[in-house]
Formats: structure tokens, C-alpha cells, sequence
């Protein structure tokens, strides 16, 4: 590892898509493509397939295996490069594949999962064959859909429309900071992820003009090229926070709580404490590790204003923030954060989580995040400085359709973090906090398993994943008429949840 003084102050990421395809021979896809023995190597399935199923490397006799995931399924038998059509020997026979069932839940659906990993290997936005927009929770986001008008209002042009978000919104000294896409980045902390996945968030935060998180699991060295990006979390534990971090970093965000576990405080079991862990935490190897709930410094706005004063003190250029759950007050919170002198109030609701997160909690306790923005903006308005703070909205933002259902809803815009590990490969299993982590190599810090992924592959599957989110957003907001992702903010009457639509 370098050290600090080795590092460079700054590197350019670029934000140019480029494939970036999966790490494994035979990546999960919805269908599979067998070809029996009666296959005589006629190499017509390898001209006819128009998307890359069937190949033949230069010199090679036989066709190799087919990459089935990349199959767009019965619905190709519609077009002219079918292959079941086009083998004359009838060697080849389409199924479903039963695998890609067995994976995800009913908020993250395997067509969720594979849609995902089609934008992160390509950038461009997934095929018809997979539903990309919505799971199959029976509720919130799932439920709603916008209504469009008939057709844009002339003129518009998908080029013109701007997705950027101011986030300094109070008028005050420190920085007016746009980021390029209304989301960034959330926390996720060295002992929880492994450090080439961090990096490739540190690194698509650098592309995008946005950010990422250290979430509560100190600084990394390796994030100073990216430190522009680089959100520090100041969280109960006080893992690795240091006078320093606090000053380097352009946001600081406190996390009174996390929606996924609301009540309980962050959890690294001992297995996960690796040497390197242990000393960026300041700990002893091999211990399981537990941050309090809640800070037993604030308990109530005027302790938390004391807070934020503290980083306002030491880092007088940093925008402030503060993390919280969603109780059913959370809008007497977002009140009181915004007297408090904060720039930012992150709510962050119930669906999200890794597997690190315990499901009692996950599935039992707090408000989902739809429920809270609706209110939080209503009650910002009423209070008469919506506009004087930014509202970010986070727990379940799975697809750039949930972003803009949150911003219509009342948010400025989003944080996101499972949907960034399944672009990497997550397959939600919900093992990451078990054993040495993840057997993908993503929420680990083990050695061996970190050796799975590499730096530039993270960057290039979220730069692919951002790009295509950002070409999906754009085209949401032509369709609804809109010259900007703003002028979505709170546009409630867009939106029609399924289950009222008679009523409208
Ligand atoms: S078209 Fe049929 S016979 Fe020809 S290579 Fe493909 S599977 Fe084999
Ligand atoms: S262990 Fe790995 S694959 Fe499984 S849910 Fe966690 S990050 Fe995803």
C-alpha cells in the first residue's frame, strides 16, 4: 500500500463507457441456450445471434459454449437473428434458466439483479426481456408509476435537460457544490467492503462530480487522490475519525442512524477484523466490533446543534450533513436539523442494507422511505425553508425509476449503495457480514477473496452503471415534459400509485 506522502494529490477518472464484461465464464443470465451433439459447426448461429450468445474465436473449429447470459430470450424468435430458427440441424434448444430464480427477494428481483448487471457491463439501458424499473414488493415504489403527458412540449431536447443538483442550498459562506446526477455514493466502511470496491465508488464519485461515503470505518489512505469526493461519516463508534479526515473531507455527515437498523448501532463481527482493519479502527484484530446507539452526546437539537458547530469549527469549507432513520417523527428531525445549521438531511429508509444488516430489524422497524420524503417535504414547506436545505432520500433506491419517483415525491435526490455492489456482482445473498465476508469478493476484507475484483473493473462497472442510469433519467424527463431534474421536485401529481388509480 502507499503511503500518504507517495500519493498523488489528484487523478482523472474518465467517465467514457466502455464494456465492461462480468468476471466469471458463465455468468447467470434469464435464459439458457443448450446446443446437443447434433451441432455440425455450420458457424450459422454465430452470424444470425446479433448479441453475442454464440461465438467462434478466430481459428477455432468449434463453436464455443454459449454465453447465455447475454440471451434476450423467446422474444428474439420475433426478430431476424433468432438462432433456434437459424440452426438447420436443430441443435439448439432456449429455456428459462432456473438459477436466475433462485436469486435476489421480492425488492431486488432476479430481472432487477440482471438488469443491473446488463447496464454496469454495457451502460446503455437494459433490454425489454428484463423488468428494469420495478420488483415485486406489492408496495411503494412498485406501486407507482408516472403518468405522461401525450406528447413533450416542443422544443424540448433531450440534450438540454440538466440532471444537476445543488446541494448548498442555505445561502451561506461555505461552498456551492453541483454534483453532474441528483445521487451519490453511500457509506460503506473499510471492514464492511473490500478497499477495490471502495475505490471504484471513491472513483466514479471523481467521473461524475459526485461523491461517495466512508461510511463509519475511518479513511482510507488510498481515497486522498479522491478526497474532493469523499464524504466522512462521523458515526457513534468514532471509528478513525480524526481531526484531519474531518478537514480533508468537502461534506461531513453525521449518522444518528441507519433506516435498516434503526436503534441498533453498526456490527463488524471479529472474522471481518482483519489486521488491516483492526489498525485503521484502532482496535485489536479478531474482535467483534460494536458502535453504540445512540450518541449519548445529543439528545436533543440544541446538543446536536453542538455537534455540527464542532465541525463547522474544525473544517469551516465543509457542507454538513446528518444520516438519520425514519421514526414517525422524522419530520420534527428534519426540522431540527435544519436549525441546527445543517446543509443536508439524509433520511434514509427501511429497505435498505446490505446482508450486514439483521433482517428483524430490517424488515420490522422504521418507515419506508416513501412515507418519510412525502412527509419531510411537506413539513420543510410548511415551515417555510424547503428551499433552504437539500433533502436526500436513501434505503431502497434501486433503479434510476426509483430516483425519480423519490425526487417527485419531495426529494432533491438520492444516495444509493446496494445498487452500486449488485453492478460489481452482488447476487444478495445477504452473507456479507458472515465468516470473511462475501463469497464474490465484494463485502469482504479478506486477502484472498478481495483478489476477485480489481480497481479498474469497479470503476468501469459503475461508470457503465451511472451513464446508463443518467441516459435513463434523461429520458424519463423528456417523456414527462421536464427541461430539468428540479423541476421534478414534488410533482406528486406525475405520479399514480396502482392500487388508487380509479379513484383518480
Ligand atoms: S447453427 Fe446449429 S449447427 Fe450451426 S454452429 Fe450453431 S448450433 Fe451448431
Ligand atoms: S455477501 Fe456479497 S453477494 Fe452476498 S449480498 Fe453481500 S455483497 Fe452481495
Amino acid at each position: 500500500m502507499s503511503t500518504v506522502s507517495s500519493l498523488p494529490e489528484s487523478v482523472e477518472v474518465s467517465r467514457e463507457v466502455r464494456p465492461a464484461p462480468p468476471r466469471y465464464r458463465n455468468e447467470i443470465g434469464k435464459f439458457a441456450i443448450h446446443r446437443s451433439s447434433l451441432c455440425a459447426a455450420c458457424g450459422r448461429c454465430v452470424e444470425t445471434c446479433r448479441h453475442g450468445v454464440h461465438v467462434r474465436p478466430e481459428g477455432y473449429l468449434h463453436v464455443m459454449r454459449p454465453f447465455d447470459y447475454r440471451c434476450i430470450g423467446p422474444g428474439c424468435g420475433e426478430t431476424e437473428s433468432y438462432c433456434i430458427d437459424a440452426c438447420a440441424h436443430g441443435a439448439l434448444k432456449l429455456s428459462a434458466n432456473p438459477v436466475s430464480e433462485t436469486m435476489g427477494d421480492r425488492r431486488w428481483t432476479p430481472d432487477l439483479l440482471l438488469s443491473t448487471w446488463a447496464m454496469a457491463e454495457t451502460g446503455l439501458p437494459p433490454g425489454n426481456h428484463l423488468e428494469s424499473e420495478v420488483g415485486a414488493s406489492g408496495g411503494g415504489f412498485d406501486r407507482l408509476r408516472f403518468r405522461f403527458p401525450d406528447s413533450p412540449p416542443p422544443g424540448l431536447r433531450r440534450e438540454d435537460i440538466s440532471t444537476k443538483l445543488e446541494l448548498n442550498r442555505r445561502g451561506d459562506s461555505r461552498p456551492r457544490i453541483a454534483i453532474d446526477v441528483p445521487w451519490y455514493g453511500g457509506g460503506m466502511s473499510f471492514g464492511s467492503t473490500n478497499i477495490r470496491a471502495l475505490l471504484g465508488k471513491a472513483r466514479v464519485a471523481k467521473a461524475f462530480h459526485g461523491f461517495t461515503c466512508t461510511g463509519e470505518g475511518g479513511y482510507p489512505q488510498r481515497f486522498i487522490p479522491y478526497k474532493d469526493h469523499v464524504i466522512t461519516q462521523v458515526a457513534t463508534g468514532l471509528f478513525g475519525v480524526r481531526e484531519e479526515t474531518i478537514q480533508r473531507a468537502p461534506i461531513v455527515e453525521f449518522k444518528y442512524a441507519q433506516g435498516a437498523k434503526p436503534g441498533l448501532g453498526g456490527h463488524l463481527l471479529g472474522d471481518k477484523n482483519t489486521p488491516s482493519v483492526a489498525a485503521m479502527r484502532e482496535t485489536v484484530q479478531g474482535v467483534s466490533l460494536f458502535s453504540p446507539f445512540p450518541f449519548h452526546s445529543v439528545y436533543s437539537v440544541e446538543d446536536h446543534r453542538k455537534h455540527l458547530d464542532w465541525i463547522a469549527h474544525v473544517n469551516p469549507r465543509a457542507l454538513l450533513s446528518a444520516k438519520v432513520s425514519t421514526p414517525a417523527d422524522v419530520d420534527m428531525v428534519a426540522v431540527g436539523i435544519y436549525y441546527a445549521g445543517g446543509h443536508i438531511v439524509h433520511l434514509d429508509g427501511s429497505y435498505g442494507g446490505t446482508g450486514a444488516a439483521p433482517n428483524v430489524a430490517k424488515k420490522n422497524i422504521a418507515m419506508p422511505i416513501e412515507y418519510a420524503i412525502g412527509r419531510v417535504h411537506e413539513f420543510l414547506a410548511a415551515e417555510g425553508i424547503r428551499d433552504q436545505v437539500t433533502v436526500i432520500a436513501s434505503g431502497g433506491i434501486r433503479t434510476p425509476a426509483d430516483v425519480a419517483k423519490a425526487i417527485a415525491m419531495g426529494a432533491d435526490g438520492c444516495v444509493i449503495g446496494t445498487a452500486e455492489l449488485v453492478a460489481l456482482g452482488c447476487i444478495r445473498c445477504t452473507a456479507c457480514e458472515s465468516g470473511r465476508g462475501c463469497a464474490r469478493g465484494i463485502a469482504t476484507t479478506d486477502d484472498e477473496l478481495l483478489e476477485m475484483v480489481d480497481i479498474e473493473w469497479c470503476t468501469q462497472r459503475l461508470v457503465n452503471l451511472y451513464a446508463a442510469w443518467q441516459r435513463m433519467l434523461v429520458d424519463l424527463l423528456f417523456r414527462l415534459g421536464l427541461d430539468s431534474v428540479s423541476a421534478l421536485r414534488g410533482r406528486t401529481d406525475l405520479l399514480t400509485h396502482l392500487d388508487y388509480e380509479h379513484e383518480a
